[in-house]
């Protein structure tokens, strides 16, 4: 049998622990027997970052930035344990944050569906997407805890020496709190953008809320710039794609959420996307069956799983034991960037096997055969959870009758 050919560099970004294991299981049982890709491998395994400095995570988002289009396994963000367990020099950075940051990216979460596992929510059929603006508001906030009476302000000095502008928060009588918050034009500016180029790529719709009618200055200015965007740039192409922008307010969103079937992406800011993905993830059920796009205005596109190295069953599997790891959302993360490069590159061949790769693996767990964290919440539960590599090698051998 000749291989598919993947006509331009894919860029592959290793990581560590249990995804690092099945990330290698992955390319070899359903990969590499029908690929010939070129890969430029940065190995991000948390040693590597520390013998470089960092270097190869940078290295890493450089090298999207020059192909276009990459896929990475999940990595330790290190605290003080790991700089412990691994000797480290320091507590390195998420690589996440660092090529997020390099990529000017926003991050989309997309639930895989499977027929016996049912959304918490009885009305969802179709995904639900999380894009959450991952700049600013509270994540980047100045606070104070005051101990008594007085006279909080925000105040404005110009750079250009011009008259400070200042506003009362609140004139204290007693002990208690206030923050000051920012954004900036250009990033809520880039995080519509985003938005706009992922759902149109993916052909669904989007919505977008706020609480402008609270914050008529802050919030107000995110409805502007998504408004002004999306009239500039993709009214027309959303149009005849026959796709919709709606905007609402943030509560309202969340009740009609509720009684929606989904298939659209939700633009939140940034606490909104925080607390929204992870209630929206769980109520899909497996953080396995969570895939990740990091995508750029500048159209440069990084896919991952969306959950992190699963640790404790590493341990397990160091320790010589049975582990039941689900390896689904990395292999969607694969074929995510297959297909992504097979778009760009106009290689209708590679989107149909990644495509193909994508059907073999649901077929499998709708099919029964399934890891420990599916079989907890499946309907009908299958009597026995399938081990890490068994449930790669169930989905590489329907795999193979697909060719
Ligand atoms: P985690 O790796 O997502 O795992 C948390 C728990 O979720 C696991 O113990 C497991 O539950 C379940 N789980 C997650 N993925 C699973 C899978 N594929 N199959 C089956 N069960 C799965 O989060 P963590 O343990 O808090 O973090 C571990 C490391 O990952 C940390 O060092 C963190 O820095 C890193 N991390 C990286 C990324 C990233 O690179 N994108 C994201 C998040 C975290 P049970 O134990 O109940 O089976
Ligand atoms: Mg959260």
């Amino acid at each position: 049998m000749s291989k598919i050919k993947v006509n331009s560099r894919i860029v592959e970004i290793d990581g560590d622990e249990m995804t690092r294991i099945m990330w290698q299981m992955v390319k070899d049982k359903l990969l590499f027997p029908y690929l010939e890709m070129d890969l430029e491998y940065y190995d991000l395994h948390v040693s590597k970052r520390d013998e470089t400095d960092d270097q190869i995570t940078q290295d890493a988002a450089n090298a999207i930035r020059k192909y276009g289009v990459g896929v990475k396994c999940a990595t330790i963000t290190p605290d003080r344990e790991r700089v412990k367990e691994y000797k480290l020099k320091q507590m390195w950075k998420s690589p996440n944050g660092t090529i997020r940051a390099m990529l000017d990216g926003t991050v989309f979460r997309s639930p895989i569906l499977v027929k016996n596992v049912k959304p918490a929510v009885k009305s969802w059929v179709k995904p639900i997407v999380i894009g959450r603006h991952a700049y600013g508001d509270v994540y980047k906030n100045a606070e104070l805890a005051i101990s008594g009476p007085g006279k909080a302000e925000i105040v404005f000095t110009p750079g250009d020496g011009g008259e400070p502008m200042r506003l009362t928060v609140q004139e204290f009588d007693g002990p208690g709190i206030f923050q000051g918050i920012h954004n900036l034009d250009a990033s809520i500016r880039s995080f519509a953008g985003a938005c706009f180029t992922f759902a149109y790529d993916q052909k669904i719709d989007v919505w977008f809320s706020v609480k402008d009618t609270i914050s008529k200055t802050y919030d107000a200015r995110f409805r502007d710039i998504f408004e002004e965007e999306f009239t500039k740039h993709w009214s027309d192409k959303f149009k005849e794609a026959n796709l919709t922008y709606f905007f609402t307010l943030i509560d309202d969103a969340v009740a009609r959420v509720m009684k929606d079937e989904g298939g659209f992406l939700w633009a939140c800011k940034n606490y909104d996307g925080d607390v929204m993905s992870d209630m929206v993830a769980s109520a899909f059920g497996s953080l396995a069956m969570m895939t990740s796009v990091l995508v750029s205005p500048h159209g440069y596109f990084e896919y991952e799983a969306a959950h992190g190295t699963v640790q404790k069953h590493y341990y397990k599997h160091q320790a010589g034991e049975k582990t039941s790891t689900n390896s689904t959302a990395i292999i969607f993360a694969w074929t995510g960037c297959l297909k992504k490069r097979g778009e760009l590159d106009n290689t209708p061949d590679v989107v149909e096997f990644a495509t193909k790769v994508e059907e073999a693996t649901i077929e499998t767990i709708e099919a029964g055969i399934m890891t420990g964290d599916m079989a907890r919440i499946a309907e009908p539960k299958p009597k026995n959870p399938i081990g890490t590599a068994e449930f790669i090698d169930a989905i590489a051998s329907r795999l193979h009758q697909k060719q």
